[in-house]
């Protein structure tokens, strides 16, 4: 009799062979009883990903669960996309005020991850040209909240000014249409597109 550990990678192994979709392998290893942590060490999904597909003692998957899941995703998405921005930039320095910043946490000048435009509008919240690193002092809401001045100058000597405007006009204006407009622009990415990218920015930083 194998053991459960080894019935789960010896299973997963086959249905990776039989490229069986992702959601699909969750569930059916959640189906051996296999549990959703054992799930993320084994294939190296994100657990937010593995919320979203793992069925309940029903066999069910719930709104609930999914909306739980998502959450999840968005957060483990920011902490993999922060630590990719802060890794490429910590050497050029604080994009608003040319700090010197360090790449190491819980150092007074620990590199963080400012938004030109700000996170609340999904497209470019995990866009690698509205990313860049700052200190937390332009960056923090007890500091200058992003020191945009700073930030739009220092935008331009990076980018140029045609793609920072471009950005620019696209945060400023997204939201100035009807309440329908504006929903259809602010548009999250799906379930599959924000594990693909934790994937990539994962083993961007490794
Ligand atoms: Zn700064």
């Amino acid at each position: 009799m194998p053991t459960p550990k080894l019935l789960a990678s010896e299973t997963y192994d086959r249905l990776l062979k039989e490229k069986v979709p992702r959601a699909e392998i969750v569930r059916r290893l959640a189906t051996l009883g296999v549990n959703r942590i054992s799930i993320a060490k084994l294939t190296k999904l994100p657990l937010g990903y593995i919320d979203c597909n793992y069925p309940n003692a029903r066999g069910k998957i719930t709104q609930e669960s999914v909306k739980a899941g998502t959450r999840k995703l968005i957060t483990e998405l920011d902490t993999a996309f922060s630590a990719f921005v802060r890794a490429r930039d910590f050497k050029d320095g604080c994009i608003s005020c040319s700090r010197v910043l360090s790449d190491r946490s819980n150092h007074s000048n620990q590199a963080q991850c400012g938004h030109f435009i700000k996170r609340e509008y999904w497209p470019l919240r995990w866009d690698e040209g509205n990313c860049n690193a700052q200190c937390a002092r332009c960056n923090g809401v007890h500091g200058l909240q992003g020191n945009y001045v700073g930030y739009y100058k220092g935008m331009v000597a990076k980018y140029g000014l045609e793609a920072t405007d471009s950005l620019y006009f696209e945060g400023k204006l997204w939201n100035f249409g009807t309440m329908e407009e504006n929903q259809k622009r602010n548009v999250r990415p799906g379930i599959e597109e924000m594990t693909d990218l934790i994937l990539k920015y994962r083993d961007l930083t490794r």
